[in-house]
């Protein structure tokens, strides 16, 4: 399979071989026709594999110009947040694409400051971006996608709760697209309560 396939948008089709991405890797192969579809996805991906791609091709491939934050990416460190928020710049460097990371540990002010101007993708920590959902904000009422990057270690019995909370501040159709390692019973359960009619990708 080569990315043509996917009908992608000329501009992203540019930052894709900006970035050296060739040709899909399977997992990019199997989630991005389903991810387009607007379906909900679970993805059992080791890290390395090309996961980040497979998120981030189909969230630029969506986007859309106006409004403010239309995608959520939620990951367990700051360090995997810069690498998200680096390569969806880097992918999306000809579309213009507004890319904000807040993680906990920085300067509140600064992501009020942000937060004033143009973000379409979001990508933080879970502690932090549900203080800027709870104190308005962040206006996750408009999101269209919602990611779950580690979703194992995000769905830890310790982090869960503040996901189901940052969760209910998107609206009910949002997207949910779920990355993971190892598929444990936290996991599982999450979706069985939060996630209706997902699509579940193996490799
Ligand atoms: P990830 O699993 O998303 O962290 O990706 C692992 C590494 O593979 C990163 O260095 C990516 O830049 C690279 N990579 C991911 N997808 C592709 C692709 N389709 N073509 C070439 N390199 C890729």
């Amino acid at each position: 399979v080569e990315f043509e396939e996917f009908d992608l948008k000329q501009e992203l089709m540019q930052g894709l071989a900006a970035a050296n991405y060739e040709k899909p890797s399977p997992i990019q192969e199997e989630s991005i026709p389903f991810a387009l579809a607007g379906s909900n996805i679970i993805a059992r991906a080791k890290n390395g594999t090309g996961k980040t791609g497979a998120y981030i091709i189909p969230i630029l491939e969506m986007l859309e110009m106006e409004g403010q934050i239309q995608s959520l990416i939620l990951v367990p460190t700051r360090e995997l947040a810069l690498q998200v928020s680096s390569l969806v710049k880097e992918i999306g460097k000809y579309m213009k694409v507004e890319c904000m990371v807040s993680t906990g540990g920085t300067d509140f002010k600064e992501d009020i400051y942000r937060l004033k101007q143009v973000v379409h993708v979001l990508v933080g920590t879970p502690g932090r971006i549900l203080d800027l959902a709870q104190r308005k904000l962040a206006d996750l009422s408009k999101l269209k996608h919602f990611v779950l990057d580690e979703a194992d270690k995000l769905l830890s019995v310790d982090f869960q709760p503040l996901i189901v909370k940052i969760l209910q501040f998107a609206p009910p159709e949002v997207q949910i697209m779920m990355f993971s390692a190892t598929f444990p019973v936290d996991v599982k359960g999450f979706i069985n309560e939060h996630v209706p009619q997902i699509q579940e990708i193996n490799l």
